[in-house]
């Protein structure tokens, strides 16, 4: 058994992050394991790519890894000659898109600076395995891996990410295991192999879809590509009028109170939050501006909103509204916006709001029946390829992770009341099944979403850890 001081599990923009952070402010020598099945560190799921379409969802200076230096990505990407080498991430208003690849090498990078040497002198080591199944040990955690090793730490750090999206009914049976069913929407080499003339059904329309048919288009993709979803809501776009994004990001969410309630008061209700965000809207349009800057000022008020929101009206939000919240705080990519409406134009891409009603393996097509929403006719078609694009499992108790699914069976988490992520307290302490936070183990990034709701974007990620940490490494000290 190997015993480290401390056990990330998962090496991800997250797990990435935490190390970095914590080997600048620990204030003794750490020994420090990431354990990740992927051979690149600070990449996980979201950039490791090598995608050229592949872009992130907003501009530069909203992506940051070091709160107290947000210039520090920008000063990087210069330093690497990036508008040289990547002319197309400049979009028409001048900001630039950077691929998520090169964002990936960005992290990769500071992380192997910080393993070669960090200000606390810790050690930061890569463990290359999965995590499968943890045990409490006298102070901490024994994790096994998958090779049949196991690592010891004092503290454990779930740094997992997402959840692989499972296939939505009616393809949850022996269809998701049908050669023409592609269950993961990020395996590009999969995608690629589609061939060029195959019909296309796109199971959602949101940023997962947009990939798809931007990996599709650019590996010379000619038959149809339909997308539907229940609600039939797409990406919106990005407003063009108005200012762009506000330069001060950090300083907009760092503050004693945030900005939304500084504004308008403490509410109680996603239907107060709602109201006021429509008549902010409507008052930012009449002036000359947009939806995004009220919408923006929510979203960076978020990390204060949520957490004073009863849980029933978190519920209600995640019932009702997520979809809806997701579609304006997610949007893609000017790059890839083009592209899509440029198919969409020439008939090749196509959205409609329709379920999946059946559907069924037929001769090496899959035929599915579709509905319309608000209980149109039904209609069946045949498709070469069906992918999954509802996006990242958000359940603990339904994980396909080993270790997620232990750590739940044995009571050391549990899942958060919402329906979305794991209970934690506010240092991201985990609470277990017995109600108490727990010190040894931590839980970081997405899988907050129902303690935090605002883990998904890197910066707001970035700026918890930054927040945590201090205390963390503060802990070690005896
Ligand atoms: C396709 C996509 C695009 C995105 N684009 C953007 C964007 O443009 N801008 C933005 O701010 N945010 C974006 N996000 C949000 C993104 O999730 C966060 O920015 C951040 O990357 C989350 O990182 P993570 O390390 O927590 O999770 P992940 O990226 O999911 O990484 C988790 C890592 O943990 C490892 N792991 C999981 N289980 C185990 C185990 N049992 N043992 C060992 N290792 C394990 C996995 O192999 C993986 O590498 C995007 C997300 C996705 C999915």
């Amino acid at each position: 058994m190997t015993a480290v001081d401390v056990a990330i599990v998962g090496g991800g923009f997250t797990g990435a992050a935490f190390a970095i952070h914590l080997s600048r402010m620990a204030e003794r020598p750490l020994d420090i394991a990431i354990v990740e099945p992927r051979g690149r560190l600070g990449r996980g799921l979201a950039y490791d790519t090598a995608d050229p379409d592949h872009r992130l969802n907003a501009p530069l200076p909203v992506h940051f890894l070091y709160p107290d230096a947000p210039d520090h990505l920008r000063d990087w990407y210069a330093g690497r000659g990036g508008a040289a080498r990547d002319p197309d991430a400049q979009a028409p208003d001048g900001s630039i898109y950077m691929r998520r690849g090169e964002f990936g090498r960005y992290v990769e990078e500071q992380l192997q600076d910080h393993i070669a040497a960090n200000p606390s002198g810790s050690t930061i080591r890569h463990v290359r395995s999965r995590a499968v199944s943890a045990r409490r040990i006298s102070r901490g955690y024994a994790l096994s891996l998958d090779d049949g090793r196991e690592v010891s730490a004092g503290l454990t750090v779930l740094a997992a990410g997402y959840d692989r999206p499972t296939a939505p009914p009616p393809f949850d049976g022996t269809i998701s295991d049908r050669p023409g069913f592609l269950g993961d929407p990020w395996d590009t080499a999969r995608l690629r192999e589609i061939p060029a003339d195959a019909r296309v059904l796109l199971l959602g329309m949101a940023q997962t879809a947009s990939d798809v048919i931007a990996v599709l288009l650019r590996s010379g993709h000619r038959g149809p590509i339909a997308a539907v979803s229940r609600h039939g809501l797409r990406t919106r776009p990005r407003p063009r009028t108005g200012a762009g994004p506000p330069p001060d990001v950090v300083d907009r969410i760092v503050r004693p109170v945030s900005l939304f309630t500084a504004a308008h008061g403490r509410q109680a209700s996603v239907r107060g939050l709602l109201r006021t965000l429509r008549s902010e809207a409507r008052r930012a349009e009449a002036a000359g501006g947009n939806w995004l800057e009220p919408f923006g000022d929510l979203r960076d008020s978020v990390w204060d909103v949520w957490p004073a929101l009863p849980l029933a009206e978190k519920r209600r939000f995640l019932r009702h509204l997520r979809v809806w919240y997701d579609v304006h705080r997610f949007q893609l990519p000017p790059q890839v916006e083009t592209r899509i409406a440029e198919a969409e134009a020439a008939g090749q891409v196509s959205f409609e709001a329709a379920s999946c009603v059946s559907a069924a393996s037929d001769n090496g097509t899959l035929s599915v029946t579709l509905q319309r929403r608000g209980g149109g006719e039904r209609r069946r078609e045949a498709f070469d390829a069906v992918v999954n694009c509802t996006g990242p499992g958000m359940r603990p108790d339904r994980s396909t992770n080993p270790l997620v699914r232990a750590l739940v069976a044995r009571g050391f988490a549990v899942p958060h009341p919402a329906g979305v992520g794991f209970r934690v307290d506010e240092e991201s302490r985990a609470i277990g099944a017995g109600g108490r936070a727990d010190p040894h183990l931590r839980i970081v990034g997405p899988p907050t979403y129902g303690a935090f709701a605002d883990q998904q974007g890197a910066s707001f990620i970035a700026l918890r850890l930054h927040r945590i940490v201090p205390d963390i490494a503060a802990a070690f000290r005896r």
